[in-house]
């Protein structure tokens, strides 16, 4: 394995937001197919999409308020490329 390697950590930034993007994008689209249609190979891939995104995501964390009754209001973090939620 040399240092141009594909399966080498993501380190640019930028080709990451654009490669998590990008696989979003094509998660959203599988997920236009209704689940009674979609065979076993069809949700490997939806599998692997959704594990890719997982193990690769640089998050970027957006902190936002959510209301949970009219008088308490909970601070919950997230990131904005993969709308992955944190504690
Ligand atoms: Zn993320």
């Amino acid at each position: 394995m040399n240092s141009d390697s594909l399966d080498t950590e993501i380190t640019n930034e930028c080709a990451n937001n654009k490669m998590i993007y990008s696989m979003s994008i094509a998660l959203q689209t599988l997920e236009l197919t209704p689940k009674e249609y979609q065979t076993e190979e069809y949700h490997e891939i939806y599998n692997s999409i959704k594990q890719f995104i997982e193990k690769n995501c640089i998050h970027q964390i957006e902190y936002d308020s959510i209301d949970i009754s009219p008088d308490c209001s909970k601070t919950i973090r997230y990131c904005l490329k993969c709308e992955k939620t944190f504690n």
